[in-house]
């Protein structure tokens, strides 16, 4: 029987693979924001079309290169907001950082998951679960939270934009 481990393996080499969303939005109206992680030369840049009345994430693109956990979690991140409520894509980065960040303060021996249950209480995170493994080689973890902190920015940015 294979394991949870070859399983999460799999969704990353086939999102790193087949990357969902790839391409590109005109801005404007899209916005456009670009991450960077120089510890592993990773780059993500994230085309956001947010529907202003309905506080939507109408549609969403990416680009980018770098190792496959960075693209395969940029894939991941795009499928999972596209079509959500700004407040739904807030909640879903909360638990996918607190998927990252609580099972690293276990691994220290710190925290119960208590945190990490509450954040993810009600969030469904799909093929997020696969990255959950990366927390076990701490260099990769801002290799797989780039998409999420690019994501942030750019509707950081669309927030404070004049509507
Ligand atoms: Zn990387």
């Amino acid at each position: 029987m294979a394991g949870l481990e070859d399983l999460y393996r799999e969704i990353i080499l086939d999102h790193y693979r087949s990357p969902r969303n790839r391409g590109e939005l005109p801005v404007p109206p899209a916005h456009k924001a670009e991450g960077f992680n120089p510890l592993c030369g990773d780059e993500v840049v994230v085309y956001l079309d947010v529907d202003p009345e309905t506080e939507t994430v109408r549609n969403i693109k990416i680009a980018g290169q770098g190792c496959s956990i960075s693209q395969a979690s940029t894939s991941m991140m795009s499928s999972a907001v596209k079509g959500k409520t700004l407040d739904e894509v807030r909640k879903l980065t909360r638990a996918f950082k607190a998927l990252m960040s609580i099972h690293e303060s276990k691994l220290e021996g710190e925290g119960d998951g208590s945190e990490l249950e509450r954040e993810l209480e009600g969030v469904r995170l799909g093929d997020l679960e696969a990255l959950q493994g990366v927390v076990k080689f701490p260099v990769r973890i801002k290799c797989a939270t780039l998409a999420w902190n690019t994501l942030q920015q750019g509707l950081d940015e669309v927030e404070r934009a004049p509507a």
